[in-house]
C-alpha cells in the first residue's frame, strides 16, 4: 500500500522528523485560504497528491508567491489529470492537493529507506547528488549512491548515521538533525512494515536548516492484518472490481487481453498467464479464487471476469489440492447456472478426484470444453476467444 505525499509526512512529524511547515491537504478551492494561514508566510507550494513520483517535471508541483496566484494553482490542479512518467498514458486525476510553505534550497539530497531482499535485512540508499531520480542516477554514476545494510533488529545504530553524514557532507551543526532523521526513518520503516521509505528531496536550506520536501511511504499488504490504521485507508490504487473481488476473498488484477482467467493459487494463476501469452493469447486478469474455491467465490469471480467487455473467453484452471476435483465441478456447476455465460468457457481441473470432477462437467449438459493439461488449456482457451 502507498501513501500519498502529505499521509508520509504526517507519519514524519509524529516520529519528530524535520518536514516543511503545512496547511495540510485539501480537496476543494475553498479550503485554500484556511490552508494557507495554516502553512505561515508565503510563498507556498502546491503539490498534487498521487501515487506517483515525478510530479515536479509534470506540472504537479507549483509554487505560488501570492495567495491569488496559489488560488489559480489549486483551481487549475485539483482535477486534472496528471501525466507522469510512472502513471503511464492514462494520467492519473488529483483529487486532492498539499499546501506546503516553499522553502529555499541549497543543497538537495536523497535518502531512502529499502528492503533488500538478497541480504535479508534494510537497506539506506542515499546519495549526495539528491533531486534527480535515483533510478537514472543509478545508471549514469553510480558510484555516486552510498549503500548500508542495516540490522532489522537493532535498528540503525548513531555510529553508522554519522558515518553516513560525512559521506553525504551534512554540515557539522545539523549532524544531530540528520542522525535522527536517519533512524527515524528505518524505525518507520521497522514499525509501518514498510518497504519502502524514501526521501528525495531531503534538503539543506541556505541557512543549513535539514528538511524533507518529499516523502514516500510503501508498506507490506501482507502485514496489513497487524497495521490497523494503514488498512482502515481506503485503497486508492484499486478499480471497483478489484475492490468487489477482495470483498470475497479474491485476488484480482485486471488486464488488457482477451481471455478471462479463473485459476486458484497465485504461483498457478502466474503459470495460466505465461501458458495463455505461450499459445499466443494474451489474459484480461490475473485472478486467484484462493484455496477453498466454493460455489460462491467460483460464481463472483465469473461476475467480475465477464463484467470486463474484453474478454472472449475463460479458462478455469483449478487444482484440486485440499479441496477435491468434484466438490470444485459441482462449484462451478452451480455457477454456471446462476449467471449466463456469453463466451466459450474452457476448464480444466487436475487433482484429487479428477476422474470424478471431469465425469460431472461432461455429464452436467452445459456447454464448456473441457481441457487435460495446462497447455491443452490454454492452446483451446486462445483457440475459442479467436473463434468468437
Ligand atoms: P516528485 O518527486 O513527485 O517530483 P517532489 O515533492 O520531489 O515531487 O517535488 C519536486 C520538486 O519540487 C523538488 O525536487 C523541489 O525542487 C520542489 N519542491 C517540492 N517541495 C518544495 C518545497 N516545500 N519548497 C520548495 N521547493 C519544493
Ligand atoms: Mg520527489
Amino acid at each position: 500500500m502507498k501513501l500519498l505525499e502529505f499521509e508520509g509526512k504526517d507519519v514524519f512529524r509524529r516520529y519528530g522528523l524535520p518536514v516543511p511547515p503545512t496547511g495540510g491537504a485539501i480537496e476543494k478551492p475553498a479550503q485554500l485560504p484556511a490552508a494557507l494561514k495554516r502553512a505561515g508566510k508565503g510563498p507556498w507550494v502546491i503539490k498534487a497528491q498521487v501515487l506517483a513520483g515525478g510530479r515536479g517535471k509534470a506540472g504537479g508541483v507549483k509554487i505560488a508567491k501570492t495567495p491569488k496566484e496559489a488560488a489559480l494553482i489549486v483551481k487549475n490542479m485539483l482535477g486534472m489529470k496528471l501525466v507522469t512518467p510512472q502513471t503511464g498514458e492514462k494520467g492519473v486525476k488529483v483529487n486532492k492537493v498539499l499546501v506546503d510553505k516553499a522553502s529555499d534550497i541549497a543543497r538537495e539530497i536523497y535518502l531512502g529507506v529499502v528492503l533488500d531482499r538478497k541480504l535479508g535485512c534494510p537497506l539506506i540508499i542515499a546519495s549526495a547528488e539528491g533531486g534527480v531520480e535515483i533510478e537514472v542516477l543509478a545508471h549514469t554514476k553510480p558510484e555516486a549512491i552510498l549503500r548500508m545494510p542495516v540490522d532489522a533488529t537493532a535498528g540503525l545504530r548513531p555510529y553508522q548515521a554519522r558515518q553516513l553524514a560525512f559521506q553525504l557532507r551534512i554540515p557539522a551543526d545539523q549532524l544531530g538533525a540528520f542522525v535522527k532523521l536517519a533512524m527515524g526513518m528505518v524505525k518507520i520503516f521497522m514499525d509501518l512494515d514498510a518497504n519502502l521509505v524514501e526521501v528525495n528531496p531531503l534538503i539543506l536550506t541556505p541557512k543549513g536548516e535539514l528538511l524533507a520536501l518529499d516523502a514516500k511511504v510503501t508498506t507490506d499488504d501482507n502485514a496489513l492484518f497487524r497495521q490497523k490504521e494503514l488498512a482502515a485507508k481506503p485503497d486508492l490504487e484499486a478499480t471497483p472490481a478489484e475492490k468487489e473481488a477482495k470483498k470475497t476473498g479474491i485476488t484480482f488484477i485486471g488486464l488488457d487481453g482477451t481471455i478471462g482467467c479463473m485459476v486458484n493459487g497465485a504461483g498457478l494463476a502466474m503459470a495460466t498467464m505465461d501458458s495463455v501469452h505461450l499459445a499466443g493469447g494474451s489474459p484480461a486478469n490475473f485472478l486467484d479464487v484462493g484455496g477453498g474455491a466454493n460455489a460462491e467465490q467460483v460464481t463472483k469471480a465469473f461476475q467480475i471476469i465477464m463484467k470486463d467487455k474484453k474478454v472472449q473467453a475463460v479458462l478455469i484452471n483449478i487444482f484440486g489440492g485440499i479441496m477435491r476435483c468434484d466438490t470444485i465441478a459441482e462449484g462451478v456447476l452451480t455457477a454456471l447456472k446462476k449467471i449466463k455465460l456469453t463466451v466459450p468457457l474452457v476448464v480444466r481441473l487436475e487433482g484429487t478426484n479428477v476422474k470424478e470432477g471431469k465425469a460431472l462437467l461432461q455429464k452436467s449438459g452445459l456447454k464448456m470444453i473441457v481441457a487435460d493439461s495446462l497447455w491443452d488449456a490454454a492452446q483451446k482457451a486462445v483457440a475459442a476467444a479467436g473463434a468468437n
